[in-house]
């Protein structure tokens, strides 16, 4: 069963929608690099972080999400000069977006739990509860974990299991099939005829880096 996912920013300034998602068409993992969490701290919302410093997301193709509203609060950012990979947030209420690729083209985009929305409880009662759908229903649990190494706590014995080789070789071969269904397309991050981002990216100083 697919459905659509209401998104929204902790304040409900910037809105938006995860269409047909479902366990399949996409992958939940749990994060727990230190760029995960440096995003966190840099917004000041740890609280988007689970008790091991966690960041939960779900990966899917950038074609299927679509901004309903507040787009003007989008910001992005990179840690450092190297790294290529842009953080999306809210300017409003500083809540984690997602995370992509430094191009439009990437056929991946990491979608953070923490811009499924606050009120999704309430949002799903309306349409689904009658099937006792729950965002686990929708998503499923996260399948595994990466980078665990960089925890901040002893995990829970109900974590996620580490990826498999499997687990990458299956995600890779969704990936390309995204992107020959033209998936990547439109992204909604970058602008469609420009290619270029949305919101021009802030680059982290070194020291701006190492403070968080
Ligand atoms: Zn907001
Ligand atoms: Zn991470």
């Amino acid at each position: 069963m697919f459905c659509d996912l209401p998104l929204s920013c902790r304040c409900g300034h910037t809105r938006g929608v995860a269409r047909e998602v479902s366990p399949p068409a996409g992958f939940r993992l749990v994060c727990y690099c230190t760029d995960c969490q440096a995003f966190a701290y840099y917004l000041q919302r740890p609280d988007v972080l689970d008790p091991s410093g966690g960041t939960d997301i779900f990966q899917m193709p950038p074609g299927r999400l679509t901004f309903s509203a507040g787009e003007d609060a989008l910001r992005s950012l990179r840690l450092s000069e190297r790294t290529k990979v842009l953080r999306w947030y809210t300017e409003c209420c500083r809540t984690p977006i997602a995370n992509t690729a430094g191009g439009a083209r990437f056929p991946v985009i990491g979608l953070i739990r923490s811009f499924m929305g606050h009120d999704l409880t309430k949002d799903l009662t309306k349409d689904l509860a009658a099937s006792g759908y729950s965002r686990d229903g929708i998503l499923g649990p996260p399948r595994c974990r990466i980078h665990e190494r960089s925890a901040t706590a002893p995990l829970p014995p109900n974590a996620p299991p580490p990826a498999s080789f499997g687990f990458l070789a299956h995600r890779a071969g969704s990936a390309l099939g995204w992107w020959t269904r033209g998936l990547p397309r439109p992204n909604p991050f970058f602008d469609e005829r420009t290619k270029a981002p949305r919101a021009e990216p802030r680059v982290l100083t070194p020291s701006e880096r190492a403070a968080l």
